[in-house]
């Protein structure tokens, strides 16, 4: 599909190229839907484009990739805070979410990509999409939307989860055959529709929702459409009891039987390794999807991002969800993954603001393996881009743009968002989801939610 040639220019521009380049008074020209030259505005103004943004006071880098995000749960935003994880789940998301139609399943996840695109995030790894959320209108969504999104089928074949058996409510449960044939459905319908945007994974539940068979099935069939797969593990230590208990070994010990590490999985939080594991991550190129809002927020633990970066292990960065960050904001999870491991550090030193861009950008098209498309400003590249406006009081003076975008900035600055060479928003105005009605359709519907599942959310002081 023809998008018309875009020139941005006299913007800071982060190329994330090899070299890392970072270029002043830069200049990008994106023809249809690639990028076909980067460099200085005084060199590419010779070039007569259909639409010329000016990038005065911007950074303009690669759009932002969200690595682990529950579509379903931006409609139960603050639906379950301050709580503790078993009550989190058991009380509150799992039954929230066991009471969801196919029509909450469409106004969530269409509220959660207009945060996502308000906020600079073009593309993202869906984890589990229950039969009950109805893939097939979020796939619909996501290709109208634009943006770029994996979706992932929830396959699960148990009522477990962790080292607890049967805790699952029950509008949560689906059965082995049933997961498997709606992700070949989907796969055939979607894989690689909306001009390549869209691709269906498979969404492993958890440790105890699985069984050892299924994800041998799994992991089998993913190799063999050459597309990839997601999984919660070691978000909490329970998962590294089930595995000793199960399997006499570690979190990776277990992966390894079940042919579940490589460059085509992508797991989730990954708090609870032991040292010794993640050299098995870096050497098998398994992804990491970093969490720290959820972590930090639901008391799971830190992840050791420091070692991991140190051995290279793939990392990338992810909001989680709605209940758990509760923000679909990747500049704000930048600043949270470059402050909460000092501390533990105890060094200043780790996870800087450099790392934390490279997670949120090259990190993430690796873990999505589009990294030969997107993931920095390149010559041939795809053009996903984002443009940061820095002429803000909170970011002011910005001597360091990069420091000032992690460190101080957050997604409300974003201005513009560009996907395969269209734009979804600019001048903070979303163009291909109408803000009014997305809000509308949401607060209508979790009004209902709540009533159906029985569930009443007030604040602990006394409501007026
Ligand atoms: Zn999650």
């Amino acid at each position: 599909m023809s998008s018309g040639s875009i020139l941005i220019k006299n913007g800071y521009i982060l190329t994330l190229n090899p070299k890392r380049q970072i270029i002043r008074d830069g200049a990008i020209y994106i023809e249809d839907n690639r990028i076909l030259e980067v460099g200085k505005t005084e060199v590419l103004k010779k070039h007569r484009a259909d639409t010329t943004i000016d990038a005065k006071n911007m950074i303009v880098m690669p759009g932002l990739v969200d690595t682990h995000v529950h579509l379903s749960q931006a409609l139960i935003r603050g639906c379950a805070d301050d709580v503790s994880l078993v009550d989190w789940l058991k009380k509150y998301v799992w039954v929230l979410q066991g009471n969801f139609t196919k029509n909450d399943g469409k106004v969530s996840a269409e509220l959660c990509m207009a945060e996502m695109i308000r906020t600079g995030t073009t593309s993202f790894i869906d984890c589990m999409i229950h039969t009950r959320y109805g893939f097939d209108g979020i796939a619909k969504a996501v290709e109208q939307t634009g943006m770029r999104g994996a979706l992932s089928k929830i396959i699960m074949d148990s009522t477990g989860y962790a080292d607890s058996s049967d805790i699952m409510y029950p509008g949560m449960v689906e059965d082995a055959e049933a997961c498997l044939n709606e992700t070949e459905q989907m796969y055939r319908k979607w894989h690689g529709q909306a001009d390549g945007r869209v691709q269906v994974w498979y969404g492993l539940r958890s440790l105890g929702g699985v069984t050892p068979e299924l994800f041998k099935e799994v992991a089998h069939r993913t190799r063999e459409k050459s597309t990839h797969m997601t999984m919660h593990l070691g978000e909490v230590i329970d998962d590294v009891r089930y595995a000793k208990e199960n399997f006499h070994t570690n979190l990776t010990g277990f992966a390894k039987i079940h042919n579940l590490l490589g460059p085509e999985m992508v797991f989730a939080h990954g708090i609870h390794f032991e040292d010794s594991e993640l050299k098995v991550l870096a050497e098998t190129r398994t992804n990491i999807s970093h969490c720290p809002a959820s972590n930090t927020k639901l008391a799971s633990g830190f992840a050791k991002i420091p070692q991991m970066l140190d051995l290279g292990v793939p990392v990338s960065l992810g909001c989680d969800g709605g209940p758990s960050n509760n923000t679909y904001d990747m500049i704000r999870e930048m600043r949270l993954a470059a402050l909460i491991h000092k501390p533990v550090a105890k060094s200043p030193l780790v996870v800087s603001a450099e790392d934390v861009i490279e997670m949120a950008t090259l990190g993430g098209a690796v873990a999505m393996g589009i990294d030969d498309k997107v993931g920095s400003l390149e010559a041939g590249k795809l053009a996903d881009v984002i443009l940061i406006d820095m002429h803000e009081l909170g970011l002011t003076p910005a001597v360091n743009p990069v420091s000032n975008l992690v460190y101080s900035g957050s997604g409300q600055s974003v201005d513009t968002v560009i996907v395969n060479g269209k734009p979804l928003m600019r001048k903070k105005q979303l163009l291909t989801l109408n803000i009014e009605t997305v809000m509308n359709n949401a607060k209508a519907h979790i009004i209902d939610l709540l009533e159906r599942a029985e569930i009443e959310i007030r604040p602990k002081w006394p409501l007026l």
